[in-house]
């Protein structure tokens, strides 16, 4: 091959790994932030302009829900188009994210929210009358006019292991910065839903800096089952990695069934 096109061609495949990169990191600010400490949640407005969000933001995330203070409102199902995704896992340094291929989405009344990647928090971020779960788990989908569409769903403790969780486990880096990725491996995460699909939803933002408020959350009533275990095998690496409820200002919580 003639070199300049041979170095043509690896500049543009450089330029798109790093595009890439960019896509799967809509969630997490660049500037050094952490659950403790002097760059906690408290301080996290005061790091960065960019963050300024965080601290004076009327509609962050995430919140508590009053069940009892919840208003019904009739809405179309969230239906999902969910495909088995290959291993593809990076540890943040504040989470582990599982990207997505992109082959799966959701339609919301006939948006399409395209599936970008999901990650864990331990405890739970929403919380249900003031109560956490264990954890939960983030689905963050994209819509391709620039809005995001983000489906929480908590964990609880049962006495078997999640065998979908298992894949993403036992392959998770438990090194900050660290990527894994296993094509042979597919994991079905529509497993990840309850069976039951009410679920509250309101206006936010993103839980970790910038805080963007740009978020239309979904957040399941019932959870799902994990082991103890695989609370644990979270714990070792992120053992508090969830911002506190935010106040909900003039927001209502909206509930899809009666
Ligand atoms: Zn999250």
């Amino acid at each position: 091959m003639n070199p300049t096109v041979s170095k043509l061609l690896t500049i543009t495949v450089f330029i798109s790994i790093s595009t890439m990169g960019n896509l799967f990191s809509d969630e997490e600010g660049k500037i050094k932030w952490s659950y403790t400490g002097d760059t906690g949640p408290e301080a996290w407005g005061q790091i960065a302009k960019e963050y300024e969000l965080c601290g004076v933001g009327k509609v962050q995330s995430p919140v508590d829900i009053a069940t009892k203070e919840a208003v019904y409102r009739k809405f179309s199902t969230i239906k999902f188009y969910y495909q088995p995704l290959p291993i593809d896992i990076i540890n943040t340094g504040h989470t582990i994210k599982v990207k997505s291929d992109k082959k799966s989405y959701i339609d919301v009344g006939g948006k399409i929210f395209r599936l970008h990647e999901f990650h864990f928090h331990l405890p739970s971020e929403h919380t249900i009358n003031g109560k956490y779960y264990p954890m939960d788990v983030h689905f963050v989908h994209k819509s391709d006019d620039g809005e995001f569409a983000v489906l929480g769903v908590f964990f609880e403790q049962g006495n078997n292991a999640h065998p979908e969780l298992e894949k993403i486990f036992n392959a998770m880096p438990e090194e900050r910065g660290r990527k894994v990725k296993q094509e042979g491996i597919l994991v079905d995460i529509s497993k990840f839903f309850p069976a039951n699909d009410t679920f509250y939803f309101y206006d936010g933002s993103f839980t970790m800096p910038p805080c963007s408020e740009v978020v239309e959350w979904y957040v399941f009533e019932k959870p799902i089952s994990i082991s103890k275990d695989q609370i644990e095998q979270f714990r070792k690496l992120y053992p508090g990695n969830s911002r506190p409820t935010q106040p909900l200002h003039q927001r209502s919580v909206y509930k899809n069934k009666p």
